[in-house]
């Protein structure tokens, strides 16, 4: 039987506002000591009274704008009890049946497997909530306990829940991506995947293809990358196809995706609405944002990366290929238009110096970034000098070639290309009387190449000409290089001809 898949994802941003959700704390936790970042609110001490942080909730109207949500005129934040003890309160803040936003999409490209895009990927809803605190278990010899870091808890949540419009973990990844670009285009999150600011629960079902109804659904969850989401996806299509070829049901359950062995396993049951015993915060007002504050937002929103990579398309001439690479990071968009700028090229030569800028970022320095483990924002090698660099090719002084040395070397220890060029001795030589001696003895040491270019076999020159290149130390400019060596050979042809 062929079976269709359906996913649906829950993602969980934290927003980078400097306090927590309802308290004055600091909500940089990463980097504080355990429990450094509390008071009497996020302890959940008695008497102590949360207050709404205004930046979480323009933080989150912005998304749900950016979302293409409504925002309706009336919030709430409601009670969400449960037993685990991550959270000093007993219980979490978070919203129930009126969200901040509703009925938003994210558009993909579709494609990868199966259905031809573009796609609009519903969602269903964008609230706010709150973190909660790191436990830390140490079972050991029977005479186990538990640490509790409250840092974490009370930190902005935003959770942006997807309908169940995904049809294969190919299209997962690419909604997982918009979103995530998204978050950060808008600065409403670092949406570091692996210190957590950014994490996604996926709910996934299978169906008999053709069929209208939804197939019994299991959550996965402890997937700390997009790759972990991707396979952690295929895994459980494939179980449940197992288990349901089998003969069996599948069960509504959580399971956890366990990395080093790349399963996921039953964890729990699942729990239903009604087992939260949600109701209205109490200890909290009710929301009107207003038409007025919701118009606001709506200017403040920047150019996100669909209308970049169109106008890169469209003002720059760039592929949908290198558009697409280049506008996914924010930063790294910044970085091109900066470096891009810095060329000072004419409106007739912008395309080609666009194509040659964007060439070097997703190549080389892409390249080093990975090898080195920085993002675009840290790099060592500011746009600044990759334009000087350029400016060195363009102006003849360094050929390609021996620039990507240059620029290794400058990402490697700073400097500018010009000093390092020098340096290294890797200046390209554009003077007919420095390339000729090399001309002269590549020609006396190639006796074969040389019989065979009189024979008729150009390409021949071109073997000599990288003879010289290999003399000169690629110093050598290349296509003078080339007019150098054939007509020497045209001169030893004749010579040999006795005229
Ligand atoms: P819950 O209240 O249990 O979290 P929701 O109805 O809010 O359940 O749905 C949570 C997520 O599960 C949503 O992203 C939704 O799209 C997805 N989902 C719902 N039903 C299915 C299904 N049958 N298969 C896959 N995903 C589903
Ligand atoms: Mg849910
Ligand atoms: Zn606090």
């Amino acid at each position: 039987m062929q079976y269709e898949t359906v996913i649906g994802l829950e993602v969980h941003v934290q927003l980078n506002t400097r306090s927590k959700m309802f308290c004055g704390c600091p909500a940089d936790y990463q980097a504080a000591a355990p429990n450094t970042r509390t008071c009497p609110v996020c302890l959940g001490l008695p008497g102590a009274l949360p207050v709404i942080n205004r930046r979480a909730v323009e933080y989150t109207v912005l998304t749900g704008l950016a979302l293409h949500c409504r925002i309706p005129d009336f919030t709430k934040f409601d009670r969400k009890n449960y037993p685990y003890p991550d959270l000093m309160k007993g219980y979490q803040i978070s919203q129930y049946d009126l969200p901040l936003a509703l009925d938003g999409f994210v558009q993909i490209d579709g494609d990868g497997d199966g259905r031809t895009g573009p796609l609009r990927i519903g969602v269903e809803r964008v609230h706010l909530e709150e973190d909660v605190a790191k436990l830390q278990h140490f079972p050991d010899d029977g005479d186990g306990y538990s640490l509790v870091d409250v840092n974490r808890s009370g930190v902005p949540l935003m959770e942006v829940v997807s309908k169940p419009d995904l049809r294969s973990p190919e299209e997962a990844r690419q909604y997982l991506t918009a979103l995530h670009s998204l978050v950060q285009y808008l600065g409403v999150s670092t949406g570091n995947m692996q210190d957590g600011n950014f994490r996604c629960d996926a709910n996934v079902s299978i169906r008999p293809s053709g069929s209208d109804t939804f197939g019994t659904r299991t959550e996965v969850k402890n997937m700390n990358s997009f790759r972990a989401v991707y396979q952690a996806l295929q895994y459980e299509v494939e179980r449940q196809r197992r288990v349901i070829e089998d003969g069996g049901a599948v069960e509504q359950e959580t399971r956890g995706w366990v990395e080093e062995r790349e399963i996921t396993v039953s964890q729990r049951s699942k729990e239903y609405a009604h087992d939260y015993r949600y109701f209205p915060e109490p200890d909290l007002p009710p929301l009107r944002i207003g038409a007025d504050a919701v118009a606001q937002l709506q200017a403040q929103l920047p150019e996100l990366a669909p209308q970049r990579k169109a106008r890169f398309q469209a003002d720059l001439a760039l592929s949908d290929y290198d558009a697409g690479l280049l506008v996914v990071s924010r930063d790294m968009a910044d970085y091109f238009e900066t470096a891009l700028g810095l060329r000072n090229a004419a409106d007739a030569e912008r395309p080609a110096a666009a194509k040659e800028v964007a060439n070097w970022i997703l190549g080389d320095l892409s390249r080093l970034l990975n090898q080195s483990g920085h993002s675009i924002a840290e790099s060592p090698l500011p746009p600044r000098r990759l334009s000087e660099l350029l400016g060195l090719i363009a102006g003849g002084d360094l050929s390609t070639s021996l620039a990507k040395t240059v620029l290794e070397e400058m990402y490697a220890s700073g400097g500018n290309p010009a000093d390092i060029m020098q340096a290294k001795g890797l200046a390209q030589i554009n003077d007919t009387g420095a390339i000729e001696s090399a001309v002269v003895q590549a020609i006396a040491d190639n006796p074969k190449a040389v019989a065979d270019y009189i024979d008729g076999k150009e390409s021949a020159a071109r073997f000599l000409m990288g003879q010289v290149m290999r003399l000169t130390k690629g110093q050598a400019q290349p296509e003078l290089a080339l007019s150098l060596v054939q007509s020497g050979l045209e001169a030893e042809k004749l010579r040999r001809q006795g005229i």
